[in-house]
Protein backbone atom coordinates (compact mmCIF):
# COMPACT_ATOMS: atom_id res chain seq x y z
CA UNK A 1 0.00 0.00 0.00
CA UNK A 2 1.65 3.87 -1.08
CA UNK A 3 -0.05 5.95 1.54
CA UNK A 4 -1.33 5.18 4.63
CA UNK A 5 -4.29 7.82 5.05
CA UNK A 6 -5.57 7.33 8.38
CA UNK A 7 -2.59 7.12 10.52
CA UNK A 8 -3.29 7.83 14.43
CA UNK A 9 -6.69 8.09 14.11
CA UNK A 10 -9.30 6.86 16.23
CA UNK A 11 -12.53 5.67 14.80
CA UNK A 12 -15.88 4.20 15.92
CA UNK A 13 -18.24 2.62 12.85
CA UNK A 14 -21.24 1.45 14.55
CA UNK A 15 -22.97 -1.24 12.56
CA UNK A 16 -19.63 -2.98 11.56
CA UNK A 17 -20.11 -6.96 12.14
CA UNK A 18 -21.31 -6.84 8.66
CA UNK A 19 -21.68 -5.48 5.34
CA UNK A 20 -20.63 -1.87 4.56
CA UNK A 21 -19.51 -1.18 8.13
CA UNK A 22 -17.26 -4.08 8.22
CA UNK A 23 -15.77 -3.55 4.85
CA UNK A 24 -14.94 -0.02 6.04
CA UNK A 25 -13.37 -1.33 9.22
CA UNK A 26 -10.97 -3.20 7.53
CA UNK A 27 -10.23 -0.96 4.93
CA UNK A 28 -9.87 2.38 8.08
CA UNK A 29 -7.48 -0.55 9.62
CA UNK A 30 -5.34 -1.30 6.56
CA UNK A 31 -4.86 2.85 6.58
CA UNK A 32 -3.60 3.05 9.91
CA UNK A 33 -6.56 3.88 12.20
CA UNK A 34 -7.52 2.08 15.36
CA UNK A 35 -10.94 0.83 15.29
CA UNK A 36 -13.50 0.14 17.30
CA UNK A 37 -16.57 -1.81 16.08
CA UNK A 38 -20.16 -0.83 17.82
CA UNK A 39 -22.79 -3.50 17.08
CA UNK A 40 -25.49 -5.67 18.35
CA UNK A 41 -24.20 -9.24 16.63
CA UNK A 42 -21.66 -9.65 19.03
CA UNK A 43 -20.10 -13.00 17.72
CA UNK A 44 -20.18 -11.71 14.52
CA UNK A 45 -18.51 -8.23 15.59
CA UNK A 46 -16.02 -10.12 18.16
CA UNK A 47 -14.89 -12.38 15.11
CA UNK A 48 -14.62 -9.42 12.29
CA UNK A 49 -12.18 -7.74 15.01
CA UNK A 50 -10.55 -10.73 15.93
CA UNK A 51 -9.45 -11.36 11.95
CA UNK A 52 -8.19 -7.31 11.97
CA UNK A 53 -6.37 -8.34 14.49
CA UNK A 54 -6.26 -7.39 18.56
CA UNK A 55 -3.77 -4.64 17.99
CA UNK A 56 -5.82 -2.85 15.44
CA UNK A 57 -9.42 -3.09 16.53
CA UNK A 58 -11.61 -4.24 18.79
CA UNK A 59 -15.61 -4.59 19.70
CA UNK A 60 -18.13 -3.30 21.77
CA UNK A 61 -21.77 -4.03 21.99
CA UNK A 62 -23.34 -0.88 21.46
CA UNK A 63 -27.45 -1.03 20.09
CA UNK A 64 -27.79 2.35 19.02
CA UNK A 65 -31.37 3.22 20.12
CA UNK A 66 -30.04 3.19 23.65
CA UNK A 67 -28.26 6.54 23.71
CA UNK A 68 -26.31 5.24 26.99
CA UNK A 69 -24.91 2.71 25.22
CA UNK A 70 -23.55 5.02 22.26
CA UNK A 71 -22.07 7.12 25.35
CA UNK A 72 -20.59 4.39 26.73
CA UNK A 73 -19.11 3.25 23.39
CA UNK A 74 -17.52 6.95 23.06
CA UNK A 75 -16.46 6.69 26.48
CA UNK A 76 -14.94 3.14 25.89
CA UNK A 77 -12.47 4.59 22.73
CA UNK A 78 -11.77 7.41 24.59
CA UNK A 79 -11.00 5.47 27.22
CA UNK A 80 -8.52 2.32 25.82
CA UNK A 81 -7.23 4.82 23.05
CA UNK A 82 -6.86 8.37 24.30
CA UNK A 83 -9.44 10.06 21.73
CA UNK A 84 -11.33 9.82 19.06
CA UNK A 85 -11.16 11.48 15.63
CA UNK A 86 -13.51 9.65 13.67
CA UNK A 87 -17.11 8.47 14.19
CA UNK A 88 -18.73 6.60 11.16
CA UNK A 89 -22.36 6.38 12.25
CA UNK A 90 -23.44 3.16 10.06
CA UNK A 91 -25.81 0.68 11.78
CA UNK A 92 -29.41 0.77 9.81
CA UNK A 93 -32.36 -1.36 9.31
CA UNK A 94 -34.76 -1.80 6.50
CA UNK A 95 -37.99 -3.55 7.14
CA UNK A 96 -40.36 -3.86 4.38
CA UNK A 97 -44.05 -2.16 4.44
CA UNK A 98 -45.60 -2.22 0.73
CA UNK A 99 -47.18 1.01 0.91
CA UNK A 100 -48.35 4.16 2.80
CA UNK A 101 -52.01 2.21 3.25
CA UNK A 102 -50.19 -0.77 4.55
CA UNK A 103 -47.64 1.28 6.83
CA UNK A 104 -47.21 -0.42 10.18
CA UNK A 105 -46.35 2.40 12.84
CA UNK A 106 -44.57 0.24 14.75
CA UNK A 107 -42.37 -0.94 11.79
CA UNK A 108 -42.10 2.66 11.54
CA UNK A 109 -40.93 3.58 15.29
CA UNK A 110 -38.63 1.05 14.56
CA UNK A 111 -36.50 1.87 11.91
CA UNK A 112 -36.69 6.04 13.21
CA UNK A 113 -35.03 4.78 16.08
CA UNK A 114 -31.92 2.61 14.72
CA UNK A 115 -31.64 4.92 11.53
CA UNK A 116 -32.30 8.54 13.01
CA UNK A 117 -32.11 8.16 16.89
CA UNK A 118 -28.71 6.01 16.55
CA UNK A 119 -27.69 8.38 14.07
CA UNK A 120 -28.53 11.64 16.39
CA UNK A 121 -27.20 10.16 19.05
CA UNK A 122 -23.92 8.98 17.32
CA UNK A 123 -23.61 12.35 16.49
CA UNK A 124 -23.89 14.03 19.55
CA UNK A 125 -21.67 11.64 21.80
CA UNK A 126 -19.17 11.56 19.34
CA UNK A 127 -19.01 15.63 18.86
CA UNK A 128 -19.43 16.09 22.73
CA UNK A 129 -15.75 14.13 22.83
CA UNK A 130 -14.34 15.92 20.39
CA UNK A 131 -14.92 19.24 21.62
CA UNK A 132 -13.98 18.48 24.79
CA UNK A 133 -10.52 17.27 23.45
CA UNK A 134 -10.55 19.93 20.86
CA UNK A 135 -10.20 17.22 18.00
CA UNK A 136 -10.79 18.58 14.36
CA UNK A 137 -12.50 15.60 14.01
CA UNK A 138 -14.57 13.73 10.76
CA UNK A 139 -17.93 11.92 11.60
CA UNK A 140 -19.79 10.66 9.01
CA UNK A 141 -23.03 9.07 8.62
CA UNK A 142 -24.64 6.32 6.28
CA UNK A 143 -27.53 7.77 4.44
CA UNK A 144 -28.68 6.60 0.95
CA UNK A 145 -30.35 6.95 -2.30
CA UNK A 146 -33.31 6.96 -0.27
CA UNK A 147 -32.45 10.05 1.38
CA UNK A 148 -32.83 12.27 -1.80
CA UNK A 149 -35.39 10.83 -3.80
CA UNK A 150 -38.56 8.25 -3.13
CA UNK A 151 -38.41 4.52 -5.13
CA UNK A 152 -35.16 3.10 -3.17
CA UNK A 153 -37.87 1.85 -0.27
CA UNK A 154 -40.19 1.73 2.05
CA UNK A 155 -42.02 4.52 3.38
CA UNK A 156 -40.43 4.29 6.76
CA UNK A 157 -37.08 3.70 5.39
CA UNK A 158 -36.81 6.70 2.94
CA UNK A 159 -38.13 8.93 5.72
CA UNK A 160 -35.61 7.86 7.85
CA UNK A 161 -32.98 8.35 5.29
CA UNK A 162 -34.05 11.82 4.44
CA UNK A 163 -34.09 12.51 8.31
CA UNK A 164 -29.95 11.42 8.23
CA UNK A 165 -29.41 13.67 5.63
CA UNK A 166 -31.28 16.61 7.53
CA UNK A 167 -29.37 15.49 10.24
CA UNK A 168 -26.03 15.44 8.95
CA UNK A 169 -26.52 19.13 7.53
CA UNK A 170 -27.79 20.51 10.77
CA UNK A 171 -25.27 18.80 13.00
CA UNK A 172 -22.34 20.22 10.10
CA UNK A 173 -23.74 23.80 11.05
CA UNK A 174 -23.56 23.45 14.25
CA UNK A 175 -20.47 21.84 14.72
CA UNK A 176 -18.29 23.80 12.01
CA UNK A 177 -17.31 26.12 14.74
CA UNK A 178 -15.15 23.72 16.17
CA UNK A 179 -13.49 22.57 12.91
CA UNK A 180 -15.58 19.43 13.42
CA UNK A 181 -16.28 18.38 9.60
CA UNK A 182 -19.95 15.86 9.27
CA UNK A 183 -20.56 14.14 6.25
CA UNK A 184 -22.33 11.22 4.71
CA UNK A 185 -22.56 8.68 1.95
CA UNK A 186 -24.89 7.57 0.13
CA UNK A 187 -25.10 4.43 -1.60
CA UNK A 188 -27.72 2.54 -3.58
CA UNK A 189 -28.02 -1.05 -4.07
CA UNK A 190 -24.96 -2.93 -2.57
CA UNK A 191 -25.58 -6.75 -1.97
CA UNK A 192 -24.81 -7.03 1.99
CA UNK A 193 -26.92 -9.01 4.41
CA UNK A 194 -29.37 -6.69 4.87
CA UNK A 195 -29.85 -5.47 0.89
CA UNK A 196 -30.18 -9.81 -0.06
CA UNK A 197 -31.92 -10.96 3.05
CA UNK A 198 -34.90 -8.25 2.03
CA UNK A 199 -34.85 -8.50 -1.29
CA UNK A 200 -34.75 -12.68 -1.10
CA UNK A 201 -31.82 -12.19 -3.41
CA UNK A 202 -28.26 -13.99 -3.61
CA UNK A 203 -25.35 -11.14 -3.94
CA UNK A 204 -24.78 -12.31 -7.42
CA UNK A 205 -28.30 -11.72 -8.54
CA UNK A 206 -28.57 -8.18 -6.40
CA UNK A 207 -25.54 -7.20 -8.00
CA UNK A 208 -27.04 -7.84 -11.50
CA UNK A 209 -30.09 -6.29 -10.66
CA UNK A 210 -28.66 -2.68 -9.28
CA UNK A 211 -25.87 -3.19 -11.77
CA UNK A 212 -29.14 -3.14 -15.08
CA UNK A 213 -30.10 0.15 -13.18
CA UNK A 214 -26.88 2.06 -12.91
CA UNK A 215 -26.75 4.39 -15.65
CA UNK A 216 -22.94 4.13 -15.80
CA UNK A 217 -22.06 1.26 -17.59
CA UNK A 218 -20.30 -1.42 -16.32
CA UNK A 219 -20.90 -0.33 -12.75
CA UNK A 220 -20.84 -3.30 -10.12
CA UNK A 221 -21.54 -1.42 -6.70
CA UNK A 222 -19.87 -2.89 -4.07
CA UNK A 223 -19.42 -2.65 -0.02
CA UNK A 224 -15.74 -1.84 -0.94
CA UNK A 225 -16.55 1.63 -3.05
CA UNK A 226 -18.85 2.88 -0.30
CA UNK A 227 -15.74 2.33 2.40
CA UNK A 228 -13.62 4.26 -0.07
CA UNK A 229 -16.13 7.51 0.11
CA UNK A 230 -16.22 6.68 4.21
CA UNK A 231 -12.26 6.83 3.71
CA UNK A 232 -12.03 9.79 1.51
CA UNK A 233 -14.30 11.56 3.82
CA UNK A 234 -12.37 9.99 7.18
CA UNK A 235 -9.31 11.65 5.73
CA UNK A 236 -7.50 14.66 5.74
CA UNK A 237 -7.74 14.72 1.96
CA UNK A 238 -11.41 16.51 2.40
CA UNK A 239 -10.22 18.82 5.63
CA UNK A 240 -12.72 21.36 3.92
CA UNK A 241 -15.51 18.96 3.38
CA UNK A 242 -18.67 19.44 5.00
CA UNK A 243 -22.31 18.95 4.88
CA UNK A 244 -21.38 16.90 2.06
CA UNK A 245 -24.00 13.97 0.97
CA UNK A 246 -21.41 11.79 -1.16
CA UNK A 247 -23.76 9.64 -3.49
CA UNK A 248 -22.31 6.53 -4.69
CA UNK A 249 -24.64 5.28 -7.09
CA UNK A 250 -23.25 4.71 -10.86
CA UNK A 251 -25.04 7.70 -11.91
CA UNK A 252 -28.53 6.25 -10.38
CA UNK A 253 -30.39 9.19 -8.78
CA UNK A 254 -28.88 12.23 -11.34
CA UNK A 255 -30.33 10.39 -14.41
CA UNK A 256 -33.86 9.87 -15.09
CA UNK A 257 -33.39 6.76 -17.07
CA UNK A 258 -37.21 6.64 -18.10
CA UNK A 259 -37.51 10.29 -19.20
CA UNK A 260 -33.63 9.70 -21.20
CA UNK A 261 -34.94 6.16 -22.86
CA UNK A 262 -38.25 7.91 -24.01
CA UNK A 263 -36.32 10.55 -25.49
CA UNK A 264 -34.10 8.96 -27.41
CA UNK A 265 -36.59 6.97 -28.45
CA UNK A 266 -38.83 9.59 -29.64
CA UNK A 267 -36.00 11.26 -31.48
CA UNK A 268 -34.89 8.23 -33.78
P1 LIG B 1 -25.90 -5.01 7.12
O1 LIG B 1 -27.15 -5.62 7.64
O2 LIG B 1 -24.88 -5.88 6.51
O3 LIG B 1 -25.20 -4.14 8.26
C1 LIG B 1 -25.96 -3.38 9.18
C2 LIG B 1 -25.32 -3.54 10.54
O4 LIG B 1 -26.04 -2.70 11.47
C3 LIG B 1 -25.41 -4.98 11.07
O5 LIG B 1 -24.14 -5.43 11.51
C4 LIG B 1 -26.39 -4.87 12.24
O6 LIG B 1 -26.14 -5.78 13.29
C5 LIG B 1 -26.17 -3.43 12.67
N1 LIG B 1 -27.29 -2.92 13.46
C6 LIG B 1 -28.62 -3.05 13.22
N2 LIG B 1 -29.33 -2.51 14.22
C7 LIG B 1 -28.43 -2.02 15.12
C8 LIG B 1 -28.54 -1.35 16.35
N3 LIG B 1 -29.75 -1.09 16.90
N4 LIG B 1 -27.42 -0.97 16.99
C9 LIG B 1 -26.20 -1.25 16.47
N5 LIG B 1 -26.03 -1.89 15.31
C10 LIG B 1 -27.13 -2.28 14.64
O7 LIG B 1 -26.39 -3.92 6.03
P2 LIG B 1 -25.61 -2.82 5.20
O8 LIG B 1 -26.24 -2.83 3.87
O9 LIG B 1 -24.15 -2.93 5.33
O10 LIG B 1 -26.12 -1.50 5.94
C11 LIG B 1 -25.25 -0.52 6.48
C12 LIG B 1 -25.88 0.85 6.24
O11 LIG B 1 -25.93 1.12 4.85
C13 LIG B 1 -27.30 1.00 6.76
O12 LIG B 1 -27.45 2.26 7.38
C14 LIG B 1 -28.13 0.93 5.50
O13 LIG B 1 -29.36 1.60 5.62
C15 LIG B 1 -27.20 1.63 4.53
N6 LIG B 1 -27.47 1.42 3.12
C16 LIG B 1 -27.32 0.18 2.56
C17 LIG B 1 -27.55 0.01 1.21
C18 LIG B 1 -27.41 -1.33 0.55
O14 LIG B 1 -27.80 -1.46 -0.62
N7 LIG B 1 -26.86 -2.34 1.21
C19 LIG B 1 -27.92 1.12 0.40
C20 LIG B 1 -28.05 2.36 1.01
C21 LIG B 1 -27.80 2.51 2.35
Amino acid sequence: MAQKRLEGKVAIITGAASGIGEATARLFASHGATVVIADIQDELGTAVAASIGEDKCSYVHCDVTDEGQVESAVRYAVSKHGRLDIMYSNAGILLLSPSILDLDLSDFDKVLSVNVRGTAAALKHAGRAMVAAGIRGSIICTASVGASQAGYGPAGYVTSKHAVLGLVRAAAADLGRYGIRVNCVSPFGVATPMSCGIAGMTPEVMEQVTSATCNLKGAVLKASHVASAALFLASDESEVISGHNLVIDGGNTVINTASLQAIEQACN
